[in-house]
């Protein structure tokens, strides 16, 4: 064994040898893989072997197709076969809401390049002729699905990566990690010490173990597991036989079930209820190519629904019931990236679907280990989207819920119970009280509207507009005509100070920074030129003679944000950086009358020139020590008050007080969301995402080429001068009982035109057939082999995507908001553009101006 690499990964299964191959194929040959015990020794040796790209996220649905269309390279490139079967799958919905669901995704996967089907159970029968059609309303079919052999799959990976020079060390376990001072990793192992530049942990079962090497407690946990095989059953021989082809694999939602044909039999996978968590706190060393006990009472409930839908397999003797262990996360994607706080230690683990993510993840890390990007919008998997709140136990209570909801609908306005609440601030209670429904904001109990008095403070699940669309609708016009309080607690909060303060902002924002007691609007950028931030920054008094700057930011983006900012300080120590996290709390109050009620309350003159449009002011609000900026979400006029927690409540009665003869009301998330769609305000990690330049999100604004070189700033320039492709814009939908959710394909009439801005389809899927073995095309299989299936209808095209939208209720407009490509955005777009909601396309009209207050005069007033 070497003594020293330029990476190290620890662990052999098929997430660490998918990451050693990418290294190695970016052109890091020092590097070596080291594994406690043979490779596959983790969870990777008792996969079912399933892939496939479905995946509430769209971007990690495209690492997953990534990482399905991978498999023939290394096969190619290592001589070793993955034993594909790219058998193609249907997805059964037993409900309308559930076929909405399909809907939705079916929609989705028209820009994303995947080409699947809406088909009729019957259809489905035909591919799988085991099951009851009668229990289902409608599937979706999706061709690149399959399965492949796990071991063989690992074994394909570390071989190609042998071929292109990384090291693989075998039955040699890493005991302990420590750092010098020079950012050196000394890897000490069973074997001696490997002095390493970087280190990733692929732990898989004992990720959480390693993470602890370093002082990491990482939101990951293992979860029994069980699928069962059957004997070979005459059907499948029969259908084989009779098809030439293999069966196809099923999911079944209702059942939180997946089958599939595995040899001559079925093998039957379950997501029960009753889940149950293996190793809660620590994860035996010893733990080897063993499975765990079989428990069929626990996955009895699942089984009835199985048999019921699946009447063929009850028929069949089991042969055997596999149990075995695998890493979720809270939301059941990966963490992958670099640890916040620590240098040159990365995370791939909680992979759960190791061989439809794999591929993806690997290449994702090896990029942004090798490039300083990750090459793609990998928020969805970040290891910086969990916060410190995600505790052993919190992680515990989350991946139950995850486990046993697995292939269940979430709906937009569904809120999940576990672990809640975590973090409450002062106003909890009072909030509670006030009859709040309250929705979890990265941890945070956070009001998301108020129920009238008498009724039950709770959503009713729906992909429509649901029993919040009327108090919502009270909440905005009552803020818009008097005036309204909220909480903004969930906003992140950080002070920069010191005398390279300044200067240290001026270099990562693409605005120029406010002077004293005002506010400015930034984004910020990687070096690539794409938006990774977007901030109010303020600049308070100095203090002790330091300048000292405060920034808002987004709350879920708190750990990533650190991680860049820590990343780039300066070595000589002149800025320090402070995240407030929930030591600084918010109320924010909007309205025309929020100013009569806010001068109540301060001892100052806060009278239009005396306190304007975006100033930044420390005075004392109801006698408490306060921050107040002018400039609220909403778009109106109004302020948002900052203070330590211990005074929130002290603020928040004296505003009740005082609002009492303006008609103030309380409103919650939904209805400032509501307000800032009639503003055209964009959000960040839906607008604004690191997959766009800040001309394409129409940010030109607050990008200040002119002033100080800022990273970033060489890519923007180019964006600008070359034109952005896509632009972000505003919409207004001829909706029906339903709004956009996010995600929702755009349409355009534009004749034979390709705007080139839509994924093509992987290349290959399974061919659907028939009852009759015919293979069945696609609705535009007229348009030929090569046509782009379910992108083209006609002179109509998808040609973009909604990022996010719903009712504006002051204007009483459907809106939306999405990327389009560039020319297109430009055009008169009276009759141009359809957005699918559920299914049904609705005519859109760009909204150049908001419809609310265009000129912006109520917020300046
Ligand atoms: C019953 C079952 C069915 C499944 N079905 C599917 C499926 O159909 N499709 C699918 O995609 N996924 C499936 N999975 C999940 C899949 O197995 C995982 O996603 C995948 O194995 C994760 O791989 P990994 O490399 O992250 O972790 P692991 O396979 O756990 O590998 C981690 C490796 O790290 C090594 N290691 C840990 N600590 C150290 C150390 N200190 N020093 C050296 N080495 C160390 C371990 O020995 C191990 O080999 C299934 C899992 C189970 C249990």
């Amino acid at each position: 064994m070497k003594s020293h690499a330029k990476a190290v990964v620890i662990g052999g299964g098929v997430v660490g040898c998918s990451v050693l191959y990418h290294l190695a194929k970016a052109g890091w040959t020092d590097i070596m893989l080291i594994e406690r015990s043979e490779l596959t020794s983790g969870s990777s040796w008792h996969a079912a072997g399933g892939f496939h790209t479905l995946n509430g996220d769209p971007n990690v649905a495209k690492l997953q197709a990534y990482t399905v269309q991978l498999y023939k390279e290394i096969e190619e490139i290592s001589g070793q076969s993955c034993s594909l079967h790219l058998t193609g799958g249907v997805m059964m919905a037993d409900t309308p809401e559930r076929m909405d669901f399909l809907r939705l995704a079916h929609a989705k996967g028209r820009y994303l390049g995947m080409d699947t089907e809406l088909i009729t159970p019957s259809e489905a029968k035909a591919m799988f002729p085991l099951m009851d059609e009668t229990n289902f309303v409608g599937a979706m079919w999706d061709p690149v699905e399959g399965h492949l052999d796990p071991s063989g799959t690992t074994h394909a990976y570390a071989k190609a990566a042998r071929k292109l020079g990384a090291e693989i060390v075998l039955r040699n376990r890493v005991v302990e990690l420590t750092q010098e001072v020079d950012g050196t990793w000394n890897v000490v192992t069973e074997q001696g010490t490997v002095k390493a530049e970087h280190v990733v942990n692929c732990g898989g079962l004992w990720a959480r173990e390693i993470g602890r090497m370093v002082g990491v407690e990482l939101p990951v946990l293992a979860m029994e597991h069980m699928y069962l095989l059957t004997e070979p059953m005459p059907e499948v021989e029969e259908f084989n036989k009779s098809t030439g082809r293999e069966m196809i694999g099923v999911l079944d939602f209702k059942g939180e079930i997946y089958t599939r044909q595995e040899r001559n039999g079925i093998l039957l996978g379950t997501y029960e209820k009753a889940c149950k968590p293996w190793s809660p706190v620590n994860t035996p060393w010893d733990f080897g190519h063993e499975l765990l006990q079989p428990d069929i009472d626990r996955i009895a409930p699942s089984l009835e629904i199985g048999f019921k839908h699946f009447p063929g397999i009850e028929k069949a003797g089991i042969k055997q019931i596999i149990n075995g262990p695998f890493t979720f996360a809270l939301d059941g994607n990966p963490l992958v990236g670099p640890v916040q706080g620590l240098t040159n230690f990365w995370c791939a683990c909680a992979v759960m679907a190791g061989f439809s993510q794999g591929g993806g993840v690997g290449l994702a890390l090896s990029n942004w280990m090798v490039h300083g990007d990750p090459g793609f919008d990998v928020w969805g998997m970040d290891v910086a989207r969990f916060g410190e709140w995600a505790t052993l136990r919190y992680t515990n209570a989350k991946v139950r819920e995850n486990y046993s909801r697995r292939f269940s609908i979430r709906f937009p306005n569904e809120e999940l119970p576990a672990a809640r609440p975590a973090q409450t601030t002062p106003l909890y209670d009072t909030m509670l009280a006030n009859n709040a429904v309250m929705g979890d904001s990265w941890g945070l109990e956070t009001p998301l509207w108020f129920a009238p008095k008498g009724s039950e403070p709770k959503d009713i699940v729906s992909f429509h507009r649901s029993n919040d669309f009327g108090p919502i609708g009270e909440e905005v016009r009552a803020t818009r005509e008097r005036v309204g309080v909220t909480e903004i607690a969930n906003f992140a909060k950080y002070e920069v100070s010191g005398p390279g303060a300044e200067d240290f902002l001026n270099r990562l924002m693409t605005n120029r920074m406010p002077k004293s007691g005002r506010i400015v609007l930034t984004p910020m950028l990687n070096e690539f030129g794409r938006l990774i931030g977007d901030f109010t920054i303020a600049k308070a008094g100095p203090r002790g003679g330091e300048d000292r700057f405060m920034i808002w930011g987004s709350s879920a983006a708190q750990k990533y944000h650190m991680r860049w900012f820590e990343k780039h300080l300066p070595k000589d120590g002149s800025v320090r950086i402070h995240r407030f996290d929930q030591t600084l709390v918010g109320l924010s109050i909007a309205g025309p009358k929020s100013r009569d009620l806010l001068q109540k309350l301060v001892d100052v003159d806060i009278s239009t020139k005396a306190f304007r449009f975006m100033d930044f002011r420390e005075m004392a609000v109801g006698g408490a020590p306060c921050m107040v900026n002018r400039i609220t979400y909403t778009g109106d006029l109004g302020y948002e008050i900052w203070m330590a927690p211990a005074y929130q409540r002290l603020v928040y009665n004296a505003i009740k007080e005082a609002g009492e003869e303006f008609g103030l009301v309380d409103f919650g998330m939904r209805a400032l969301l509501s307000m800032r769609l009639e503003k055209n305000f964009p959000t960040w990690f839906r607008e604004l995402r690191p997959i766009y330049g800040p001309f394409e999100g129409s940010m030109d604004r607050f990008i200040k080429l002119e002033k100080n070189d800022f990273i970033g700033r060489e890519a923007a320039a180019k964006e600008q001068a070359e034109g952005p492709k896509l632009r972000r814009v505003s919409f207004i939908v001829d909706a029906a009982d339903a709004d956009v959710m996010g995600d929702e394909p755009i349409w355009a009439k534009v004749g034979g035109k390709d705007y080139g801005t839509v994924e093509k389809p992987h290349g290959y899927g399974a061919p659907r057939f028939d009852a009759g073995g015919n293979e069945v095309r696609g609705s535009n299989a007229a348009e030929g082999a090569s046509a782009v299936r379910g992108i083209v209808d006609g002179d109509w095209r998808v040609v973009g995507w909604v990022t996010s939208g719903g009712y504006a209720h002051y204007v009483e407009k459907s809106m939306a908001q999405g990327y389009v490509p560039a020319a297109l955005a430009e055009n008169e777009s009276a009759g141009l553009f359809e957005v699918e909601i559920l299914g049904h396309r609705r005519l859109a009209r760009i909204n150049v101006e908001p419809p609310f207050d265009p000129s912006g005069e109520k917020m300046r007033t």
